[in-house]
């Protein structure tokens, strides 16, 4: 891309251009794939594909050979299924919740049964339907979020009939430290999964999120889960990210000004000018995804210089500290950079004191949207 084609697209459409490149999510999907082979790579394309475009992603990742989806929402399941060919799988993580369950059998919807009440619900479906009915059983292995407990499955192995009933794919657990490859709870929640698997002979299991995958063999599985490194997030929190970055962010300049020392800069006057300073105001704000905790202590980039953040975030706009740039290098319209070459996901997740997840599903819908 060069920098013609974002001054001619910012300058028409305003508030910020957003660049995603399909061709890094597919090539950051064989990497993943090949790391865990002989195992399959599934895609976590849940809230909007991290706000990336669930349908866009989730098509180019087909392509790419992915048959499972995951999403979190049955809703999010009910858009993504007409975009996809039948053979592919699109699992609920949420589980099944009432209400769903004659949408999710009529539409071939794969849901997590996450607990007893879920798992009665699904089999009393396929009795009406007449059909066994496909299902993933989710166990809770040690964080306490969803699924069902060893004894609860100690119960449900006394209910045969439900077998009759519903075809389960898969056993599926979630890691609550991935991220931490020293974190010795891995290891144990691995061991409470193999405890639980064993009472299910043959029945494939699915361990891995971006970090678990990682971890080693032994966290394979059959099928893994990345979400965030498909998207080019860091799969363990330090150290290099292996993963080729997905997400640019370019914002226009919607003004620009020299202050004396002494003037206030933006709410609250957070910021008083200690000398002549030249400001630059962004067309995007916290209401963009970009968030208020940035102000004072976050940056974006133009040439390869920092340009801090002068004051708070506002909702529609920021200012930045431009002083340090030649006078009359930024310009109406001109595009810095919020996210690329010089700023990745990760150095502003730490800026903002979040994670790379949280900077990608909110980053805002007035960006106007490429594809490459
Ligand atoms: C979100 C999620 C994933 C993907 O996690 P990443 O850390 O983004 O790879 C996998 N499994 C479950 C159950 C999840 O909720």
């Amino acid at each position: 891309m060069n920098s013609s084609t974002i001054n001619l697209a910012l300058t028409t459409d305003g508030c910020g251009l957003l660049t995603i490149d399909l061709g890094a999510i597919a090539g950051n999907y064989r990497r993943l794939a090949a790391e865990v082979r002989p195992a399959a790579a599934a895609a976590v394309v849940k809230a909007d594909a991290y706000g990336l475009g669930a349908i866009p992603v989730s098509q180019r990742l087909y392509q790419e050979g992915c048959r499972s989806f995951f999403v979190a929402h049955f809703l999010e399941a009910v858009q993504l299924r007409p975009s996809l060919p039948q053979d592919a799988a699109i699992y609920v993580l949420n589980g099944l919740q009432p209400g769903h369950e004659e949408r999710a059998a009529i539409l071939g919807i794969v849901p997590l049964l996450n607990s007893m009440e879920q798992t009665r619900a699904w089999a009393r479906t396929a009795a009406t339907h007449g059909r066994r009915l496909k299902a993933a059983l989710q166990v809770d292995s040690g964080m306490s979020r969803l699924g069902l407990s060893g004894e609860e499955i100690t119960g449900l192995l006394a209910e045969p009939a439900l077998a009759a009933d519903i075809e389960l794919t898969l056993l599926v657990s979630h890691l609550a430290c991935a991220d931490e490859p020293e974190n010795s709870a891995n290891a144990d929640q691995l061991e409470a999964l193999r405890e639980i698997s064993s009472r299910f002979p043959g029945l494939p299991i699915s361990i891995a999120n971006s970090g678990g995958m990682f971890l080693g063999e032994a966290f394979h599985g059959s099928l893994a889960r990345p979400g965030i490194a498909l998207y080019g997030g860091a799969p363990h929190s330090g150290g290099e990210n292996p993963m080729r970055p997905v997400v640019r962010l370019d914002i226009p300049v919607i003004q620009t000004r020299t202050v004396p020392a002494g003037a206030q800069v933006g709410y609250g006057g957070a910021l008083v000018a200690d000398r002549t300073m030249r400001l630059a105001t962004l067309a995007a704000g916290y209401a963009d995804g970009l968030p208020r905790n940035l102000g004072g202590r976050g940056a974006v980039y133009y040439g390869g210089k920092r340009l801090p953040i002068a004051g708070r975030v506002s909702m529609d706009s920021m200012t930045v500290d431009i002083s340090d740039l030649p006078e009359g290098t930024l310009t109406l319209g001109t595009p810095v950079e919020v996210i690329g070459d010089h700023q990745t996901l990760e150095m502003i997740a730490e800026d903002a004191d979040t994670i790379s997840y949280e900077i990608l599903t909110r980053l805002g819908r007035r960006y106007q949207r490429r594809y490459i």
